[in-house]
């Protein structure tokens, strides 16, 4: 097939895609070796390949752009991502602005359930002075985390364990430890899957392509929230806090978790998305 920028853009449209005129632009730039500008300023221009080809197809079907496109960017890093790992979310920028804001020099933080590593790593390539563990159950997952810390120059300073944070995560996280000399964690984060179970098939189509263990957080949503605020609190520092990514109907439920002091963060959005518990 050929197609025009708009025609393109057209096209994904009619299959529900949103922000169909970016997402032309983005599978022409990939697909065609073109640049933006040439895209934007050569309007009757028909593109085509095989790759593009395979490509609209996939996306028409609700295939996730970012799947297609195999790296994507979080936190202005750029990461790998494969059916593999969760897609990155702007939203969870905030809970990397919120550690950045209180990591102190030298700090050595812990990313639970870091699919892709874009938490930790981000973390790590902001400040240099950053080591990090990351916990991923799943070992394909673990794989890619490890690309991503290579791709960012950030893998001598992560330590990547593939370990349950539901069930003995944390006594493999403890053994880690000692071995590595880490007393404990400056402050631990978390983007935790916490939708409730019934809800992923009413979300948008492309979530059907992300790992089910990347969103599901059970009945209630809560099942890591529950599990990482009662066994993760003791590898925390006095004075130590630990940031929670949580979605926007939460707070509630997730401060409720702890009897320490606990401060909701919004996203810009307006929305609650980061819960802080001080230690
Ligand atoms: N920490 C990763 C992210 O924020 C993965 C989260 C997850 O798998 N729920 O994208």
């Amino acid at each position: 097939m050929m197609y025009t920028y708009r025609e393109l853009a057209d096209l994904l449209q009619s299959h529900g895609i949103a922000d169909a005129k970016t997402e032309a632009a983005w599978l022409i730039c990939k697909f065609c070796g073109a640049d933006r500008a040439a895209i934007l300023t050569n309007g009757q221009k028909k593109w085509e390949s095989a790759e593009l080809d395979a490509a609209v197809r996939r996306r028409c079907e609700r295939y996730p752009l970012q799947y297609i496109i195999g790296e994507w960017e979080f936190f202005g890093c750029t990461f790998r991502v494969s059916e593999d790992c969760l897609i990155p979310r702007p939203d969870t920028e905030i809970l990397v602005e919120e550690a950045l804001k209180i990591l102190p020099q030298n700090s050595v933080i812990c990313d639970l359930c870091t699919g892709s590593g874009c938490i930790a790593i981000a973390l790590l390539k902001a400040r240099p002075d950053l080591r990090a563990m990351a916990v991923e159950l799943s070992d394909t997952a673990i794989k890619i985390a490890l690309e991503n810390a290579r791709l960012n120059g950030v893998d001598d300073r992560l330590i990547l364990l593939c370990a349950d944070v539901l069930a003995d995560g944390v006594d493999k996280l403890k053994t880690l430890m000692a071995q590595e000399n880490i007393a404990s964690f400056d402050v631990v984060v978390s983007n935790p899957p916490y939708i409730p179970t019934k809800d992923i098939s009413t979300l948008e189509p492309e979530l059907a392509f992300e790992p089910k263990m990347a969103l599901d957080g059970g009945a209630d949503g809560l099942k890591f929230y529950r599990s990482i605020v009662k066994n993760y609190t003791s590898v925390i520092r006095g004075g130590g806090c630990m940031l929670l990514e949580i979605g926007a109907d939460q707070a509630r439920d997730v401060c409720a978790l702890t009897e320490r002091e606990a401060v909701v963060i919004r996203d810009l959005g307006g929305n609650d998305r980061v819960v802080r518990i001080s230690l």
